[in-house]
């Protein structure tokens, strides 16, 4: 039995939290571990703590069970999904402080290691292929194998970033032999766009403005525009994929001025550009492929700021 599970077994107060803003991997993890406690350790208390969720993992079994606020301290075990560092869980933190174990199952390379169980695995492509190898595959419900599934899915674009390996279409598939509904979970949870979503991923196309002779490509999401299309944050997702596969780009920009004069900031590169590095110098990470930063200031600071490292990778210059 690996720590996690001796720590499940010996703890009566677990709480399982994901990052800011969290994603499908972050909500895939949180839920299917927590589905797989449920079932399988029985009279635990168990909270899963996530800032609101995006209303299409609504199917997701224990989504109605989410606590979006702060609630209660002193757990036994607190559990940490996708999380690259104990700042990353927001108003959630403080909670994790106080927990008696803190675990921690993370695949980011920019996660420098933190908590008393460390599982952090930068080879894997998702928070959620990490949990189904500390799972025993005889007592995975169905239940608990989509949510997994659906986090895989989220965290390579359908099997298609290069995080995707060998193993993780194993671990896919015998997740599919649980009886998960691959199509519908695929469609409905990463292709399916809502009006307001096209509108704002069209707006954001049109607008999209290229530099580096093409390797680089950016688009400007203004604060203004949330109101004018009624749109919320994760109403933003694809769009960043979208201008990355735009012929002949390297490194795809997405600025989003969450509030004014703040923004937050989603890179992409296809094939050379490490950028999780570029954001981890504006206090951000993720992946060498994709990563996030939040950079305060115009759209000009933040691309100048950028542009800098940007440049000096794809010449080969080293920046310090
Ligand atoms: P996205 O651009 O989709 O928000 O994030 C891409 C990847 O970078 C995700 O793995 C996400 O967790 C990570 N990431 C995004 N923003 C930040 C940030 O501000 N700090 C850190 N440490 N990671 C981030
Ligand atoms: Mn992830």
């Amino acid at each position: 039995m690996n720590k996690l599970l001796e720590a499940i077994r010996d703890s009566e107060r677990i709480a399982i939290a994901g990052h800011i803003r969290p994603d499908g991997d972050c909500v895939g993890s949180a839920l299917g571990l927590r589905q797989y406690i449920a079932e399988n350790y029985p009279g635990k208390e168990i909270t899963v703590f996530l800032e609101e969720v995006n209303p299409k993992f609504r199917f997701l079994s224990g989504i109605s069970e989410i606590h979006s606020e702060p609630d209660g301290e002193n757990y036994d075990l607190m559990i940490a999904v996708d999380c690259s560092d104990p700042e990353r869980l927001g108003k959630f933190e403080p909670i994790f402080r106080s927990s008696g174990t803190k675990a921690v199952i993370d695949h980011h390379i920019s996660n420098h290691g933190f908590g008393d169980i460390r599982i952090i695995e930068p080879d894997r492509s998702s928070a959620s292929e990490i949990v189904c190898t500390l799972l025993d595959p005889e007592k995975i419900s169905r239940e608990a194998a989509e949510a997994l599934y659906m986090g895989i899915v989220h965290d390579t674009g359908v099997f298609k970033y290069s995080n995707v390996t060998g193993r993780t279409m194993e671990i896919a598939g015998k997740l599919m032999e649980y009886g998960v509904d691959h199509s519908r979970i695929i469609d409905e949870t990463f292709y399916a766009r809502t009006y307001i979503q096209s509108q704002v991923l069209g707006r954001a196309i049109l607008e999209s403005i290229q530099l580096m002779d093409g390797a680089c490509i950016f688009s400007y999401i203004k604060n203004k525009y949330f109101d004018f299309y009624g749109a919320v944050y994760q109403d933003l997702d694809g769009i960043v994929e979208q201008l990355r596969i735009t012929k002949g780009v390297e490194v795809a920009i997405l600025i989003v001025e969450i509030e004014p004069g703040v923004n937050k900031v989603s890179l992409r590169s296809n094939t050379r550009v490490d950028v999780a590095s570029i954001a981890e110098k504006f206090g951000g990470g993720g992946h060498i492929r994709a990563a996030g930063c939040t950079i305060d200031g115009t759209v000009y600071d933040v691309i100048n700021n950028l542009t800098l490292y940007i440049e000096a990778q794809l010449e080969g210059t080293k920046i310090v």
